[in-house]
């Protein structure tokens, strides 16, 4: 089983990173921005809670992700293995995937963050504002209110997995592929 964290600000790449991962180890992808987004969209009242917090660049409850992430474990019990991207975004939710991983015998093998600076983060993420025709995108506020969440309650996150000696900080600007040769070197260690 290879259980990897991919760790990073929004616009880092981490879904960027996490389709090639897929592909090369056969891997389940669980981003909770996704399954967040396919709640909006089935218009569920979790995904109506949901789009009120996200449309500020607020974090959802942990409540809510956690039990999120508990039904999709439940759900894949033969997979070869997870990433878990956006997810754990506080010391909180990653408290409680490690108490869920051990529930089922498992856990996070590397915790890989990818490191871009803030004025590079802020320029990917307009470009793809005009693309993905997500709103959290395409406004230069919101996306500073995301960085910032992510600056206080994220970022510590980082030292939860270094305390476990999981933590592998990554270079995030390059080329796509180099960035990828990189992480398949910590994971083929
Ligand atoms: P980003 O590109 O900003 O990393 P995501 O798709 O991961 O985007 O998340 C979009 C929004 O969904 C976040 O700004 C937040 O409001 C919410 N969200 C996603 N994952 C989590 C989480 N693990 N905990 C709390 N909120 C989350």
């Amino acid at each position: 089983m290879l259980n990897l964290v991919l760790f990073g600000p929004p616009g880092a790449g981490k879904g960027t990173q996490s389709a090639k991962l897929i592909e090369k180890y056969g891997l389940i992808h669980l981003s909770t921005g996704d399954l967040l987004r396919a709640e909006i969209t089935a218009g569920t009242d979790l995904g109506l809670e949901a789009k009120k917090l996200m449309d500020q660049g607020i974090l959802v409850p942990d409540s809510v992700v956690i039990g999120m992430i508990e039904n999709k474990l439940n759900e894949n019990k033969g997979a070869a293995g997870f990433i878990f991207d956006g997810f754990p975004r506080t010391v909180a939710q990653a408290e409680a995937l490690d108490t869920l991983l051990e529930g089922h015998q498992l856990s996070i093998k590397h915790m890989i963050s990818l490191e871009v600076n803030q004025e590079e983060l802020t320029q990917r993420l307009l470009e793809r504002g005009k693309t993905s025709g997500r709103p959290d995108d395409q406004n230069e506020d919101l996306i500073r209110k995301r960085v910032q969440e992510y600056g206080e309650k994220t970022a510590p996150v980082a030292g939860y997995y270094a305390s476990q000696g999981k933590f592998q900080g990554i270079d995030g600007i390059g080329e796509i592929e180099e960035i990828f040769g990189q992480i398949v070197r910590i994971i083929e260690g």
